[in-house]
């Protein structure tokens, strides 16, 4: 498995001057698995804003010295990046600020806009100096803008919301105020939460507010815009109700860290149910269960509950794989497997295995992990996938290849269990999909080619492909 999500954001507001810093890195580094290009922190002392920002993994960009010059104050934002749109190069590393004529702002995104072009191309039509391929700057630039006739931050920012469409879950900071927006379908996560003195918390999960100790209080609704100032929390939201609740079922699935809640949903239960549905859907005669690190796992545990085929480790999973092992592109993704994962020999030689993962993009990685396995002695493996087949790619903010890479689109599933070197192949049903929640109300997109939002037009749609795909080189 080899997609990832674009980035996670994360905000801290108190009433008093403390390590905000501190807060903001030990935050980010419970979201490391959302990003691990870049990352920063921005600190708010008392109106003036100290930053920190590199490529680079929390751990590599936050060394003790480079946290420890960041001051104390009452606000503070911090992001973690996997580039989806933009270069990956300094410039691109988040919050990004921004001075404008009342004041100063910075931001932090997680998300892709589905009419950025279109955004980009009005704005360049209008004179403004524009050449950039980031989504969040092009946010930036319309907040900035409508900031110039909103009476205040917010207003900006709900004004600006009536231009954007698609994903966005974003934490800015003024100089006297942190605000946290969810798009209004709620495509990314986005919650807050409280630490015992009061500090509240924004993070793009909930796994970031309880690793420092805070209590997760709720999700932000789809739309939701919320203020933290000196004055108190203000709910504002006059933009829910207004789009279909969309979020991303693929949070569940993969992209976010088990130990997560989102909107009242544990995502290792979810995971659980669908190994669950697996086991009922596609039985094997097998003797033991195995699921490809990490996100598979939940998922393996569900298919052994429900099938009363033991449950084992038979893959490890490097934990120390250094960020260049980790970053985007297709060369030596063969050594990558082999450097990240390997067979625990006890538990598969001469077993008959069911391999359980989250999705199949190119069919690559899953051909090398079967192969793996078989060198390490597995006599069969019915491989078990814990989401339906990809079928189209992902404009919200994951890297879902474009649809000639995907093998769903070319090959039907027993072509791709061969290819892959499977015995067996059984994807989730995309019926079943709603189990996992227990509700309706999310994107499927990248299974069944159902957008919520308008796409990129063709020529903006090769143009966004042509970005995938120079990022994936
Ligand atoms: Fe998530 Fe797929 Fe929708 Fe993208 S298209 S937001 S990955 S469900």
């Amino acid at each position: 498995m080899s997609i990832h999500e674009e980035c996670g954001v994360f905000g801290v507001f108190s009433q008093n001057t403390i390590d905000v810093a501190s807060l903001t890195y030990y935050g980010l580094f419970a979201l490391q698995h959302r990003g691990q290009e870049s990352c920063g922190i921005v600190v708010n002392d008392d109106g003036l804003f100290y930053s920190h920002k590199d490529l680079g993994l929390v751990s590599e960009v936050f060394t003790k010295e480079n946290l420890a010059k960041l001051p104390h104050g009452n606000m503070a934002v911090g992001h973690c990046r996997y580039g989806t749109t933009g270069a990956t190069n300094r410039n691109n590393c988040q919050p990004i600020e921004v001075n404008h004529q009342k004041g100063k702002m910075a931001i932090a995104h997680n998300g892709n806009l589905s009419n950025a072009a279109t955004l980009r191309d009005r704005l360049e039509l209008t004179g403004a100096i524009f050449h950039t391929t980031s989504d969040t700057e092009t946010i930036a630039y319309i907040v900035t803008r409508e900031r110039l006739m909103a009476p205040s931050i917010e207003d900006a920012v709900s004004a600006a919301m009536n231009s954007l469409d698609g994903a966005y879950s974003l934490c800015l900071m003024s100089s006297a105020k942190m605000i946290a927006v969810r798009d209004p379908y709620g495509f990314r996560p986005l919650c807050f939460g409280q630490l015992p003195d009061g500090t509240y918390i924004v993070a793009s999960e909930s796994c970031a507010v309880t690793a420092i100790g805070g209590t997760l209080i709720r999700e932000l609704e789809p739309g939701e815009i919320i203020v933290f100032s000196k004055d108190g929390i203000v709910s504002r939201r006059e933009h829910c109700n207004k789009k279909p609740k969309k979020l991303c079922i693929f949070e569940y699935i993969y992209f976010a860290r088990p130990d997560s809640i989102i909107e009242n949903v544990s995502v290792h239960t979810a995971r659980v149910r669908a190994g669950k549905i697996l086991a009922q859907r596609f039985p094997a005669n097998a003797d033991v269960v195995v699921g490809v690190p990490d996100s598979g796992l939940d998922a393996a545990l569900g298919f052994s509950r429900e099938s009363g085929i033991p449950y084992s480790i038979g893959l490890i999973k490097n934990k120390y794989i250094a960020r260049t092992f980790i970053s985007p592109g297709q060369s030596n993704r063969i050594d990558k497997v082999k450097i990240k994962l390997s067979a625990v020999e006890d538990t598969v030689k001469g077993k008959s295995i069911v391999l359980i993962d989250d999705s199949i993009v190119r069919g690559t990685t899953s051909g090398q992990i079967v192969k793996l396995l078989r060198d390490a002695g597995a006599k069969e493996i019915h491989m078990r996938i814990s989401s339906p087949p990809f079928l189209n790619p992902c404009y919200y903010g994951t890297d879902i290849d474009s649809k000639e890479h995907l093998i769903a689109n070319k090959m039907s599933i027993p072509e791709i269990a061969k290819a892959i070197g499977a015995d067996t192949l059984g994807y989730l049903p995309i019926e079943d999909l709603s189990k996992l929640i227990n509700c309706d109300n999310f994107c499927s997109a990248c299974f069944n080619g159902d957008y919520p939002t308008s796409v990129p037009t063709d020529t903006r749609k090769n143009k966004f492909e042509k970005r995938l795909s120079e990022i994936n080189k």
